[in-house]
């Protein structure tokens, strides 16, 4: 697709109104491969397609990004870090332990460059560049043989902002020598905020003055916030910049500008420096956009535009996708058409449950061979339902909340025939979710019907993550509400025709009333439980299944579109 079809498929959507494609087609004619849009991240997890894993959630979005302008044929550069260390999850008695491998950019990448970053030390750092180019996008990663592992140590630690710098200052000097212009930039959190401190200081050459330099570089640089609020971040001292940072900023104003931003403790949060420099900013769902609570240097709450995270086409079946498109219901942009609810109202259940069967046959092909919490496959009788929670054992995801009562978990899994696959990490450093997560297993192993029916599945990755929403019926999404930025996951499990269980929280409560089932109310374990036994008794039923997927699809095939994302962050590209 060319961009030109894009906008035009966009302005047919409906999802756009008349001022937004005009922006849209305006900014979309500016971007050429010299001047592409920069998309700065420090992880990015595409290991099936780009063999590279970095990271979670933050990274599978940044890889939907590059996938989708790849699709849109929007030019797009992804500059993000080639960690030299991979981690993956092994159980020893249920406990978690991380395994390490070592890992080099694969013969798919080309070698481009060298650049380099200076330390107060070692006055040159050498960082080699490797590139692979897609359709009009592009991955440059940078790296060295001893760059190693994402989130090495604290994240207010030396190691840390090195791998920052390194990603910042080398990947703008790599691309400014390849002749690419850095005008249109999107920090994908805080982190990168050294690209827009490379680029100032690039402009302080030409631009009269700081402030001038300022004024032109705020036009240019979007910050993406993930975080709710800065409490969770790390923070930097004033001697680790003179260390890491000043070494490579040319001009002596800015460093005193920098200086300035330093608290009366000497220590500064990256996000501070980043809002300072990036005239748009934006949170990933309406209710993080609402209540991401940031201040800039004088003390004043940050304003964040709302664009929702989407997701790419790989997450959805392929026969799905195609029965979309087909049917009419996507436009071949992947925007819904626009008489995309009318269209949704003519499904026909028995090609749904097909569809739902070929995700269903996936999902077996892969249980078989990934390792439960026993190091065996795991087998799903096929008239079965299941039941999946895929997401990061983050204590705030909740993972235990099921097993509340593991006495009623159990009876609603036997009578209802039905299966619970989990799975997912806790954080290395999460001595307390390793804990909770051993008690689960624990308790599962030691409850006859549950030892049968709850099935954790190691190391959950992509391949886990797009079988059990291609294949398992009814996903569990329940985060403290307030606390979920976004979240992805839901986004597949509605795209491929599931139900979803969730609090209103995150991107799921963008529609409000939120449109699947619901949990809320003063016990909301019991809100839960109540779930599971209606899910199960609607699928089971073509009518009430139907009157469910209907519902969450008209709401929500807007909010999940990758395209419709892209597009939005080109308009607020636009937008003086
Ligand atoms: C989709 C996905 C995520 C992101 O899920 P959230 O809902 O945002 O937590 C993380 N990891 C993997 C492997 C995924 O497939």
């Amino acid at each position: 697709m060319n961009i030109q079809r894009f906008v035009e498929l966009a302005k047919e959507s409906n999802v756009f109104h008349e001022g937004e494609v005009k922006d849209i087609d305006g900014i979309a004619k500016l971007l050429s491969p010299e001047k592409p849009l920069l998309y700065w991240t420090m992880e990015f997890y595409d290991k099936d397609e780009n063999d590279i894993k970095g990271g979670g959630g933050l990274g599978i979005l940044a890889a939907d990004t590059r996938r989708t302008a790849q699709q849109l044929g929007l030019p797009m550069v992804v500059v993000t870090p080639f960690y030299t260390t991979e981690s993956h999850q092994t159980l020893d008695n249920f406990w978690q332990k991380e395994e390490h491998r070592a890992v080099v950019p694969g013969p798919e990448y080309r070698k481009f460059c060298n650049t380099s970053i200076s330390t107060i030390c070692d006055t040159v750092v050498p960082l080699d560049v490797y590139d692979r180019t897609h359709g009009s996008t592009r991955i440059v990663t940078i790296t060295e043989p001893n760059f190693g592992e994402l989130y090495p140590g604290s994240n207010s630690g030396d190691h840390r902002l090195y791998q920052e710098v390194a990603l910042g200052f080398g990947g703008f000097k790599a691309l400014k020598m390849q002749g690419i212009e850095a005008l249109y930039m999107q920090l994908n959190e805080a982190p990168t905020v050294f690209a827009a401190v490379a680029r100032l200081d690039d402009l302080m050459r030409t631009e009269k003055s700081l402030d001038k330099a300022l004024e032109t570089l705020r036009k240019q640089i979007l910050y993406t916030n993930h975080t709710l609020v800065p409490a969770v971040e790390g923070e930097f001292n004033r001697a680790q910049f003179e260390h890491f940072v000043y070494p490579n900023i040319f001009s002596g104003e800015l460093k005193e500008w920098i200086n300035g931003l330093f608290n009366h403790e000497g220590r500064m949060k990256l996000s501070l420096l980043t809002i300072e420099l990036a005239g748009k900013k934006s949170g990933v769902s309406k209710l993080h956009a609402r209540v991401a609570d940031y201040r800039d240097r004088y003390g004043s709450k940050v304003d964040f535009e709302a664009v929702t995270n989407g997701i790419s086409r790989k997450w959805i079946l392929p026969k799905i996708e195609n029965y979309y498109h087909i049917s009419g219901i996507l436009n071949a942009a992947d925007f819904p058409s626009n008489d995309y609810q009318a269209r949704l109202r003519m499904l026909d259940m028995n090609t749904v449950r097909n569809l739902r069967k070929a995700g269903r046959d996936h999902l077996n092909t892969v249980l078989r061979r990934r390792k439960n919490q026993y190091g065996h496959a795991t087998i799903i009788p096929q008239e079965s339902l299941i039941f999946d929670f895929k997401r990061r054992f983050a204590g705030y995801k909740r993972p235990d909340m099921v097993f509340n009562d593991p006495g009623r978990l159990a009876h609603i899994l036997s009578s209802q025939n039905a299966h619970l696959i989990m799975t997912g990490k806790p954080h290395p450093n999460d001595e307390m979710m390793k804990q909770e997560l051993k008690r689960i297993l624990t308790l599962v192993h030691h409850d006859p019907v549950l030892r049968d029916r709850v099935h954790y599945l190691q190391d959950y990755d992509e391949e886990v993550g797009q079988a059990l929403s291609f294949g398992a019926d009814c996903a569990i999404n329940v985060p403290i509400v307030g606390e979920e930025a976004c979240g992805t996951s839901w986004m597949k499990d509605i795209a491929n025709m599931k139900l979803l269980i969730s609090t209103p929280d995150g991107g799921v409560a963008d529609v409000q009333p939120i449109a699947c089932l619901e949990v809320s109310g003063e016990n909301e374990t019991e809100s839960l439980y109540y779930n599971l036994e209606e899910a199960a008794k609607i699928i089971r039923d073509d009518h009430a299944y139907k009157r469910e997927l209907v519902r969450s699809l008209s709401a929500y095939l807007p909010v999940i579109s990758g395209p419709r994302m892209m597009a939005k962050y080109l308009q607020l590209f636009a937008q003086e």
